[in-house]
C-alpha cells in the first residue's frame, strides 16, 4: 500500500464508509476497520500503537447499512429544509461580512498611505486605525462562526432519490453524505454475543 502510495503520490482510497465516524462505547476511542478473513468490521483497538480498550468489535455492513439508512431518511426531514434555508441566509451574511472586510482594509491602506504622504500626522493615523482595526477583528470572528451550504446543496431534500442510487455511488461520495449528516456515532457493547445485529447499540449524534 505504502509503494502505491508513494508512486501515485495520492493517498489510498478508503475502504470503510465510516472509518473515522464511529466510537467505542466502553472506552470512546475510534474504531479502525479491519477485515478478518472476508469478513469486514470496525474494532477497537488495543496495545502501544492504540489508546483503545481492545473491548468492542462491530461487523461492518449492518452499521453502514443502518447509518446510511437514517442518515437518507433525514435528508427529507423538515427540519433539515430548515437547516438549509438557515446557511442560505448565513451565505448572504458571509458575503455582507466579506464586502465589509475588503472596504476596511482598502481604508487601512489609504490611511497608511496617507501618513505616508503627511496628509495626517502619526496621531491622527492611529485614531483613525483603530476603530477600523476592532471592526476588521470582529469581522474574522463572525466569518469564522458561519458554516456554509456547500455540503448540504444538492442533498437535503433528495434522500429518496439517493437511496435509489446509494449502492451505484463511489465510497468517496457516500462518505461525504454522510458526514454532511452524521457527526458520529457510538457502538455499544452487545448485550449478548452472537446472533443478529442489535441495531440500539448504535447512538448516533447527528451534526444537524
Ligand atoms: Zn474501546
Amino acid at each position: 500500500m505504502f509503494a502505491a502510495r508513494t508512486a501515485s503520490g495520492r493517498r489510498a482510497p478508503r475502504s470503510y464508509l465510516l472509518t473515522g465516524l464511529l466510537r467505542c462505547g466502553k472506552c470512546g476511542s475510534n474504531l479502525y476497520s479491519s477485515a478478518r478473513q472476508l469478513e469486514r468490521r470496525y474494532v477497537c483497538l488495543s496495545g502501544p500503537d492504540h489508546r483503545g480498550c481492545g473491548g468492542i468489535t462491530v461487523t461492518a455492513p449492518p452499521v453502514e447499512q443502518l447509518i446510511a439508512a437514517a442518515v437518507l431518511y433525514r435528508l427529507d426531514t423538515p427540519q433539515m429544509q430548515d437547516t438549509l434555508t438557515g446557511r442560505r441566509a448565513d451565505d448572504a451574511r458571509h458575503s455582507e461580512l466579506l464586502e465589509q472586510l475588503n472596504r476596511d482594509q482598502a481604508k487601512m491602506d489609504e490611511l497608511a498611505s496617507m501618513w505616508a504622504d503627511d496628509e495626517i500626522s502619526r496621531p491622527e493615523w492611529k485614531a483613525a486605525r483603530e476603530p477600523l482595526e476592532h471592526r476588521i477583528k470582529s469581522i474574522d470572528r463572525q466569518l469564522s462562526q458561519i458554516t456554509g451550504t456547500t455540503a448540504l446543496e444538492g442533498i437535503v431534500g433528495h434522500g429518496a432519490e439517493l437511496r435509489t442510487r446509494w449502492e451505484e455511488m463511489n465510497l468517496q461520495r457516500q462518505a461525504a453524505i454522510v458526514s454532511a449528516v452524521l457527526d458520529h456515532a457510538v457502538i455499544a457493547p452487545a448485550v449478548k454475543k452472537g446472533g443478529k445485529f442489535d441495531p440500539n447499540r448504535i447512538v448516533p449524534a447527528w451534526n444537524l
